[in-house]
C-alpha cells in the first residue's frame, strides 16, 4: 500500500501526520519526503543516511558542425528551449523537460546528451523504517522530475524489501502535488478547521477527488471553532479518520522537532487508530500498478 499525506496549504500538518504515522505503522515501510522543494520530514524521523545521489536530467547539446539550423527541433519543442535565429542555434537548457523529442527529429544527428542538475536524493533508516527523500538543487525551477527519480528508487525500494510507503507531499494543488499522489492507493488530506484551512481543503479535494481514490481527511488542531470543513465532508461523504486536538504543548513540541504520536497515549491511539483506516480505506482500491516513472 501507498498512502500520500496532502493539503491544500502548506502548515497544515501535513509532515506531522507523516512522520507519526511512519512511527506507529508497525510493519515495513518507507517513509518518503517527496516535498523536495522544501523536504522537512529528516527534521522529525532524524533517520542515519547511508547513501545519496545526484540526480540529471538530460538536455540537448548541439554539435554546431553538422546542425543545418533546418528548425525541426526549435518547432517542435513546446518550452522553448531550443531557438534557432537564421544561422544560429541557442538552447536554454533550464527551460528544457526532458521530454527528448528533438533528439528524435533531429535530420542531422546533431544533438547529444548533456545533463542538468536537478537535485539529489537520499536514503536510509530510522529506527524500523525506511527513509527516502529528494532535495531540489538551488535555482531549479521543476521539481516533477526529480519527484520522479525520487519515485523510481522507491519502487525499487518497495520491489526489494516490499511493505508499504507513506508520502509526504509537497503542499497545494499544483503540477507537483498532484505528480506525488498520483501512485498512491489512498490519499489523506490534512486540514485545519479555520476560514483559510476550508478555502485550500476544498481546492485540494478538487483537484484529488477526480483521481478516483479514496480519500480520508484528518483535521488537525481540532477545536478551533469553525465547522465548515465537517459540514463540506458531511456533504460529500468524505470520512473523517482522526482529529487532532489545537494544544499549546503539541505545537511547542512540534517546533522542537518532536513526533506527535510520542507525546501522550492518548495521541498514540489516535494515530494507531489512523493508520488501521488507512488500511481499510487502501483495500478498496484495486490492486497497485507500477510506480509512474
Ligand atoms: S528535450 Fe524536449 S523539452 Fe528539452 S529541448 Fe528537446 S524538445 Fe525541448
Ligand atoms: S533539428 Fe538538428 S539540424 Fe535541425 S536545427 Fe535542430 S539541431 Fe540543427
Amino acid at each position: 500500500m501507498i498512502a500520500a499525506v496532502a493539503s491544500g496549504k502548506g502548515g497544515t500538518g501535513k509532515t506531522t501526520v507523516t512522520a507519526s504515522l511512519a512511527t506507529v505503522w508497525g510493519g515495513p515501510l518507507v517513509a518518503v519526503d517527496l516535498d523536495v522543494e522544501e523536504p522537512n520530514l529528516h527534521l522529525f524521523l532524524r533517520p542515519t543516511i547511508e547513501g545519496r545521489e545526484k540526480a540529471h536530467l538530460t538536455v540537448p547539446v548541439v554539435d554546431e558542425a553538422r546542425c543545418n539550423c533546418c528548425r525541426a527541433c526549435a518547432d517542435l519543442c513546446q518550452f522553448a528551449a531550443i531557438s534557432v535565429m537564421g544561422s544560429v542555434i541557442l538552447t536554454f537548457p533550464e527551460m528544457c523537460h526532458g521530454c527528448g523529442g528533438c533528439f528524435a527529429v533531429c535530420p542531422e544527428k546533431a544533438l547529444s546528451c548533456g545533463q542538468r542538475e536537478l537535485g539529489e536524493i537520499s536514503w536510509g533508516r530510522s529506527g524500523p523504517v525506511d527513509f527516502l527523500s529528494g532535495r531540489l538543487r538551488v535555482g531549479e525551477a521543476m521539481s516533477p522530475p526529480l519527484m520522479r527519480r525520487v519515485k523510481g528508487r522507491l519502487q525499487q525500494m518497495l520491489g526489494s524489501v516490499g511493505g508499504d510507503a507513506i508520502i509526504d507531499a509537497p503542499p497545494g494543488v499544483s503540477c507537483p502535488a498532484v505528480n506525488a499522489v498520483l501512485d498512491s492507493d489512498v490519499i489523506l488530506l490534512v486540514t485545519e478547521p479555520t476560514p483559510f484551512g476550508f478555502y485550500d481543503f476544498r481546492l485540494a479535494w478538487q483537484a484529488f477527488a477526480p483521481l478516483g481514490k479514496p480519500l480520508g481527511v484528518v483535521v488537525n488542531r481540532a477545536g478551533l471553532g469553525h465547522d465548515a470543513v465537517y459540514r463540506f465532508c458531511r456533504d460529500q461523504g468524505l470520512p473523517l479518520l482522526a482529529e487532532i486536538p489545537y494544544d499549546r504543548d503539541i505545537a511547542a513540541a512540534y517546533a522542537r522537532g518532536r513526533i506527535v504520536a510520542d507525546l501522550s497515549p492518548e495521541l498514540r491511539e489516535t494515530f494507531l487508530s489512523l493508520r488501521g483506516k488507512i488500511g481499510d480505506l487502501a483495500r478498496q482500491c484495486r490492486p497497485r500498478k507500477a510506480v509512474h516513472a
